[in-house]
């Protein structure tokens, strides 16, 4: 891929992780993004809202309280959320919000999976077989097609969590990307010495909840120094409905419009996909586990490119 195929572009990837902030986040996303006429790649889990199962990172994940503290995981997640899982029956994400996701695609945005229960990809898929891998990924592809008629073209890992089984899947069942991993440039993933030919758009900048109260403490502040952050080629911010889509608001709307007053455009990721299989030539890249700042816990990560 030449660097200026993708001249200042910026691809919005927003995850929603929680019953919550798909009532409530995607909605008001839903509102900012057509009053600044973008299109953005929605990834929503297809099973139950397990979010109460995580209050046992807090336990077993160094940094985990850390940083929730940080974000303000109460106010940001309310108690019912918290309590989902645990003492209270989660609700289904998707099957309860048909109407929106149906407005989310009206809008001309993209809907791709994020997983099944987030929270039980997010802490077992690195060890997890391939029959229960593939197992939550076929439900997963189904309660896709019996919501939007159609089979799903990306999937984006909850917690940046991958495994070779999974990318195997995809490559198998039609998928055109996944963005499962942290780093600077789309390539071919290589994953326990598997080549895969399913393109992996990685998250390029850090998320809010991850520089908040490190690199600033007010919207406008963490808006400014994301903008220095972008590159003049491809872009891909993860938001997330729970934040961005609630008591960040400003931050992303910052974001978003000064962004665009110095040039970027925004493009989904299903778009940037098809332009680099039409044009592209990627690199491979070997994915393996790692760290990044301000984040508890591994996230999947890449290689530079490699040579064969
Ligand atoms: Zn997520």
């Amino acid at each position: 891929m030449s660097k200026s195929s993708f001249k200042n572009t910026i691809g919005i990837k927003v995850d929603v992780d929680t019953h919550m902030g798909m009532q409530k986040g995607v909605p008001a996303l839903l509102e900012m993004f057509s009053r600044y006429n973008i299109q953005v790649s929605f990834f929503i889990p297809m099973g139950r809202d397990n979010t109460g199962r995580t209050v046992k990172r807090i336990f077993i994940r160094k940094g985990f309280l850390k940083k929730a503290s940080r974000v303000g995981v109460l106010k940001t997640y309310g108690l019912r959320t918290l309590l989902y899982g645990i003492l209270l029956r989660g609700p289904e994400i998707a099957k309860r919000a048909v109407h929106l996701i149906q407005e989310i695609i009206k809008e001309g945005h993209e809907v791709g999976i994020h997983g099944y229960d987030h929270v039980y990809w997010h802490d077992h898929i690195k060890h997890l077989s391939k029959e229960k891998t593939e197992r939550i990924l076929k439900d997963s592809v189904r309660v896709y097609k019996e919501i939007t008629g159609k089979a799903p073209l990306s999937f984006a890992a909850p917690g940046w969590m991958i495994n070779p089984h999974a990318l195997d899947f995809f490559q198998k069942n039609g998928f055109v990307y996944t963005s499962d991993t942290r780093g600077d440039l789309p390539f071919y993933p290589v994953m326990e010495k598997n080549r895969f030919s399913i393109i992996q758009i990685p998250t390029t900048l850090p998320t809010l909840d991850e520089v908040v109260g490190i690199e600033g403490d007010n919207p406008v502040m963490l808006a400014e120094y994301f903008l220095t952050l972008l590159k003049d080629d491809l872009n891909i911010l993860t938001v997330h409905a729970e934040l961005e889509g609630n008591r960040w608001k400003k931050f992303l709307e910052h974001f978003i419009k000064n962004s665009m007053e110095r040039g970027f455009v925004f493009k989904r990721l299903i778009d940037v996909a098809d332009e680099l299989k039409n044009y592209g030539k990627l690199p491979f890249c070997e994915i393996s586990f790692g760290t990044v700042r301000g984040r508890a816990g591994e996230v999947s990560c890449h290689s530079p490119p490699l040579e064969f």
